[in-house]
């Protein structure tokens, strides 16, 4: 492993290609071939040179042996961290389950704005008078208010709520139906498990089916 370091680091610097060519001229080297002076000088120029790649290669040598300690340093703090959360899994709460803990430690804030909703009461009954303010003033037609013409008891013709159709794929949840509407009928939910895999799927109807308006009551109700 060290020996694998150290060529590598050599072939980077490209010592190793000099060290070769050192490695051939001394080959080359041949007493009385070009004078003994040339020769002389030839094998001090070799040594020296020598000397400095010995001097790079132990550099690196205790460079690369740095690294290597440098990492089982790291894994140790990592495996040492790994141990603490083990040991105090008990004690501390790491991971939430979900969906497990769906109903029991899962909170998400109430300001979180999941999706509008028309809340009914017990009689079945909601606030909507489909009077159209809210999906005037929705910025990019996310409400359809759709309304009908129906006979009251008294023979009075009145306009009720037929559907309420909210388009949550294109709400960016901006409030601003919720801030228009007189009667306080909608409201903003915290629900954030939404996502289906069709895109159509995220076309509601609001109002539930049978449902009606719920009557104010008479001044004289109030009184009483
Ligand atoms: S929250 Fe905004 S975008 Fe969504 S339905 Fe209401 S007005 Fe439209
Ligand atoms: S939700 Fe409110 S603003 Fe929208 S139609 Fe019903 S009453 Fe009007």
């Amino acid at each position: 492993m060290f020996c694998i370091g150290i060529y590598s680091s050599l072939k980077k610097t490209g010592e190793l290609n000099l060290y070769s060519s050192l490695q051939e001229e001394k080959l080359n080297i041949k007493p009385g071939s070009n004078g003994t002076n040339s020769v002389k000088l030839g094998k001090c120029h070799l040594i020296l040179a020598q000397k400095k790649i010995k001097n790079k290669q132990m550099k690196s040598l205790f460079n690369y042996i740095k690294e290597v300690i440098y990492a089982f340093v790291s894994l140790a703090k990592g495996l040492l961290l790994t141990l603490r959360y083990f040991i105090t899994i008990k004690k501390v709460n790491i991971t939430e389950e979900y969906p497990n803990n769906r109903t029991t430690t899962i909170s998400v804030k109430e300001r979180f704005y999941g999706e509008v909703v028309l809340p009914h009461n017990e009689n079945n009954e909601h606030k909507c008078t489909a009077c159209t303010l809210c999906q005037m003033a929705c910025p990019n037609n996310s409400i359809q208010i759709i309304s009908k013409q129906i006979e009251t008891e008294d023979g009075k013709k009145k306009r009720v709520l037929d559907k309420w159709v909210y388009h949550l794929d294109s709400c960016t949840f901006c409030y601003q139906c919720i801030d228009a509407c007189p009667q306080d009928a909608i409201e903003m939910k915290n629900s954030f498990e939404l996502s289906v895999y069709d895109r159509t799927k995220l076309i509601y109807q609001l109002n539930r089916p049978g449902s009606k308006l719920k009557e104010k009551p008479t001044v004289k109700e109030q009184q009483s």
